[in-house]
């Protein structure tokens, strides 16, 4: 698992009680992944999840099905960054 760093803010919130991992939906690739890790009897942080602050999680979570691509584009847009 990677540390709880914001995907849209870079924040460290791994001492908040705050903010999550959100699951978005599978693109194709994100399936293959799925079943690559199983046959490895292994488990990551899946490339489809992306951790957000207190300040971010809410927004996020309301994108949760669409794929991380469309999701963060629309995030980022929303909260002007980069
Ligand atoms: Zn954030």
């Amino acid at each position: 698992m990677k540390p709880p760093i914001c995907y849209i803010c870079d924040k460290d919130f791994r001492d908040s009680e705050e903010g999550g991992l959100v699951y978005f939906k599978k693109r194709a690739k994100d399936h293959e992944w799925d079943k690559k890790m199983e046959k490895l009897g292994m488990t990551d942080q899946p490339p489809y999840a992306g951790w957000f602050c207190g300040e971010h999680y809410e927004e996020a979570k309301k994108l949760k099905n669409l794929t991380i691509d469309e999701a963060m584009k629309i995030l980022r847009t929303l909260f002007k960054v980069r």
